[in-house]
């Protein structure tokens, strides 16, 4: 569980799921040499790899390249199932920032042997969220800036805009796979610039109007006995 600011008190994230894009920014789908798929592609994180903002991204000892990914998080209000993009955004109770850690080697050989992502994606620490959630209403997501810096340096830069599925789409094609429930996470995809994380750096990932998050990043063998 993680609590983050919203409205004048906190925000209890208790997701039964956090349904990720892939290649959902077409940019990002180039630098991974791959195409925009024809419809959304989803995966699953789970809820135990959520850290909210003072925890640190704990980079795991079974990879070798760990990198970050900056996503708008999409936090559900009302069970949405079989939802049309219509009434998608009753469903939304609000967003936040989240990144999207993947062990990029794992994902890679995964990839090359047609296997599930779920450990490349699923490291306890690999979905850091925060500064705080914005109130749907008070914030409109169709062209916002998305950034990243490891160590002051500028890494992902992109607009909410360039999106290949919007989030009413989203929310209509994942509801009518699976029902999402209050409190569970969509992170939209991530823009161009991906890169690795590594012992010792400090991430800043920002969305306009959401705010600014930082995390510090250590190496698994540096914190255990
Ligand atoms: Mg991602």
């Amino acid at each position: 569980m993680v609590r983050l600011p919203f409205r004048d008190g906190f925000y209890e994230l208790r997701p039964s799921k956090i349904v990720a894009l892939a290649k959902n920014y077409a940019e990002h789908a180039k630098e991974m040499e791959s195409d925009v798929p024809e419809k959304p592609v989803f995966f699953l994180k789970p809820p135990s790899a959520l850290i909210g903002p003072g925890e640190p991204i704990i980079l795991p000892r079974m990879s070798r390249r760990v990198d970050h990914e900056v996503e708008l998080a999409v936090i559900i209000g009302k069970r949405a199932k079989r939802v049309p993009a219509e009434r998608a955004m009753d469903h939304i109770l609000g967003y936040t920032v989240m990144l999207d850690i993947t062990a990029r080697d794992l994902q890679e050989e995964a990839r090359k042997k047609g296997l599930p992502w779920a450990m490349s994606k699923g490291f306890d620490t690999f979905a850091p969220v925060g500064p705080r959630v914005v109130d749907r209403r008070e914030l409109n997501i169709d062209d916002l800036e998305i950034g990243l810096k490891v160590n002051g340096q500028l890494r992902q830069l992109g607009r909410t805009s360039q999106m290949v599925f919007k989030v009413p789409e989203l929310v209509e094609y994942i509801s009518s796979v699976m029902t999402l429930e209050p409190g569970d996470i969509i992170a939209t995809g991530t823009p161009a610039g991906i890169g690795p994380l590594r012992h010792g750096d400090r991430v800043e990932a920002w969305i306009e109007g959401i705010g600014k998050v930082e995390f510090d990043v250590l190496a698994e063998d540096s914190i255990l006995c």
